[in-house]
Order: C-alpha cells, then sequence, then structure tokens
C-alpha cells in the first residue's frame, strides 16, 4: 500500500533527522527523503498509475508529508546553525585601539600666523593685505629709503624683469619719462602699510601679514623667502608709549607668561624716532639663563615712530598724524618659542618637522 510506504518513510525521515547532528547530514537527508532520486520521489511520481480516486486520497498524504518532513528539516537546520554559531571567533574587543588615519594638517607657519591675528584682532587691529609683486615705488621711495641705500642693490632684492621697461631702455633721452616703473619681490611687508594709508583716513591700527624675499644666501638664520608681521597705529596723539603696552600685551599673550619691553635707539629710514626692542628673557623672565646668555633679555626686532616723510608719500599732510610701526619675523618668533635652531626647516617639506606642530 502506497500510504503504509509514504508513513514509513515520514517516520524513518523524522528518526534519522533528530539523531543528525550536522548541517552536512542534514543536507544528505534532504537529498535521501526528498531529493530527485528518492523513495518518496518515485512514489510521487507513480501517482499518475492510480486511479482518480485513489490518486487523490494518496496525493493529500504525500502532500502533507513532504510539508512535514520539510518544515523539520528547517527546524533542525536552524537549531544547528544556531548550535554551530562560534562566539569566540565573532567576538570584538572594543578597547583595542583604534587604527590611526593619517590626516594632513596645517603648516606651523600659518598656525602661527591664524594665532598672531587672533591676537591682535583681540586689541582691534584689522588684517591689511599687499601684493608680494611690488613697485620700487612701494617697497623703497614711499618709505624713505635713499635711492643709494645697499638694501635696493641687485644682491639684496629680487628684481623681476618688466618686459614694457625693456625697449624704454634704449630710448633717447628725454623720452625716459615714460619709462615704467622697476618691480620687484617684496623685501618686507612695509609696503602694505602705504598702500592702506593710501586708501583710509586715520585713526585706524592694522597689522600686515606676509610672505616677503630676500636675495640671500640661506643658512641657519637666513632664508630667501620668509613670514613677515607689520603692525602700524595711526591716529592724532599715537605715541611710543602706546606703542610699548600692545607690544608687551602681544608678547605676554604669544608667550603665555608676562613679558617686559626694553627700548634701545636705532635708526630705520621709514621710522623717526627708531629703536631696536628686546623682550624679556622667555626662559628665565630676566633672571639671566644660558638662553639669553646671562643678559636676561632677548632682541626681537625694530620698529619707530612713523617718518613724516612715509605719512607725506601715502598723501597725508606733513605733521597731522602719529603713528608707530613695527614688523617682526614670523620664522624667528616660532624658533623662540618652540627652540627651534634652524629657519631652513620652514621650507624643507620634512614631515617629521612639520607633524610636531
Ligand atoms: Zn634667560
Amino acid at each position: 500500500m502506497l500510504e503504509e510506504k509514504i508513513e514509513k518513510i515520514k517516520e524513518d525521515a523524522l528518526a534519522e533527522i533528530a539523531a543528525v547532528e550536522s548541517l552536512a547530514e542534514l543536507n544528505d537527508l534532504r537529498i535521501k527523503f526528498l531529493g530527485r532520486k528518492s523513495e518518496f520521489t518515485n512514489i510521487l511520481k507513480s501517482l499518475k498509475d492510480l486511479t482518480e480516486q485513489e490518486r487523490k486520497i494518496v496525493g493529500q498524504i504525500a502532500n502533507a508529508t513532504k510539508i512535514e518532513v520539510e518544515s523539520v528539516l528547517a527546524a533542525k537546520e536552524k537549531e544547528l546553525k544556531e548550535k554551530s554559531f562560534d562566539f569566540a571567533a565573532e567576538k570584538i574587543d572594543v578597547t583595542m585601539p583604534a587604527k590611526k588615519l593619517q590626516r594632513g594638517h596645517l603648516h606651523p607657519l600659518t598656525k602661527i600666523q591664524n594665532e598672531l591675528e587672533d591676537i591682535f584682532t583681540s586689541m582691534g587691529f584689522e588684517i591689511a593685505d599687499g601684493p608680494e609683486v611690488e613697485t620700487e615705488f612701494y617697497n623703497f621711495d614711499a618709505l624713505n629709503i635713499p635711492k643709494n641705500h645697499p638694501a635696493r642693490d641687485k644682491w639684496d632684492t629680487f628684481w623681476l624683469k618688466n618686459n614694457k621697461q625693456q625697449t624704454t631702455d634704449d630710448l633717447p633721452t628725454g623720452q625716459a619719462g615714460k619709462q615704467q616703473e622697476r618691480i620687484l619681490l617684496r623685501t618686507h611687508t612695509s609696503p602694505v602699510q602705504i598702500r592702506f594709508m593710501q586708501t583710509h583716513t586715520p585713526p585706524f591700527r592694522i597689522i600686515a601679514p606676509g610672505k616677503c624675499f630676500r636675495n640671500e644666501a640661506t643658512d641657519a638664520t637666513h632664508e630667501h623667502s620668509f613670514y613677515q608681521f607689520e603692525a602700524l597705529m595711526v591716529g592724532d596723539d599715537v605715541n611710543v608709549g602706546n606703542f610699548k603696552f600692545i607690544a608687551q600685551e602681544f608678547f605676554s599673550k604669544f608667550f603665555k607668561k608676562e613679558i617686559n619691553v626694553r627700548l634701545r635707539p636705532s635708526y630705520f629710514p621709514f621710522t623717526e624716532p627708531s629703536f631696536e626692542f628686546d623682550i624679556s628673557c622667555t626662559v628665565c623672565g630676566g633672571e639671566g639663563c644660558p638662553s639669553c646668555k646671562g643678559g636676561g633679555w632677548l632682541e626681537v626686532g625694530g620698529a619707530g615712530m612713523v617718518n613724516q616723510a612715509v605719512f607725506e608719500a601715502a598723501g597725508y599732510p606733513r605733521g597731522k598724524y602719529q603713528g608707530f610701526a613695527w614688523g617682526f619675523g614670523l620664522e624667528r618668533l616660532l624658533m623662540m618659542r618652540n627652540k627651534i635652531n634652524d629657519i631652513r626647516l620652514f621650507h624643507s617639506g620634512d614631515k617629521r618637522f612639520t607633524d610636531q606642530f
């Protein structure tokens, strides 16, 4: 009887499925009982030889059996999968340090420039900007630098070829007035003072950070390209005391400690009076130590009261305004604070250096 055969197949299948212990064995059983060559499939194939009534009865039994065996197979498969899940292998150690991602960062000079701009703007200064390619007028003439000053020498300044000038050089005398002005790579940020004054009326206080160029051999303290910072404050009665206060405020904020400023008489064409200024040693505070060679002071730069000739060149009436101007190198400032002994490191492109900032 087909019904009995089917019943026997079902009993065998359920018993064997219950005893199985691996997914591979379970798959073998699936083929054995329900596969194309299984006894059960053969029975289904032989249904067509039965009478219609028999086919109906046996067909229903076979169908119900197939559904039952399949559901038992599925349940067993789920059970085996859960049992075989390897928790140890899948374990995640959430305390393990993450892989370090390589990220870019700002260059130390950009960082220090941002820092200085923050300090100065907090004291009411505006940020001014100017071109790196300048004319002789803005770089030298307007700043009261004499025509024969050694700074104009080709060994100190990068003069640029002005293509329009090449032909006018050969013009007969009398037409010399048509000559194009000579151009150069600015040797300091001071030309920005003139450009700003030409378009603004005092009172104002500005800073002008930027790149400068000098035609000179490089060594541990000299570079042909470097960054400068220019500060200019102009008004009706701006005086040396204002400069000293602003400078002390600035250096105290920059070095994050109380810094004193000392002025020594000096000479610059664009300021009168002019002075070199020192700051109290950032290491010993003025007591004297190897950093300041025992003197208690560190040389920082030059400053002075704007020469009236400079005001005149910028279009202001002589004697109407007073102001101070000072400049210093960004690299030098960072070298002082971070004990860097070679200015060439800044443009070396050496990541071992830049990554330390
Ligand atoms: Zn010292």
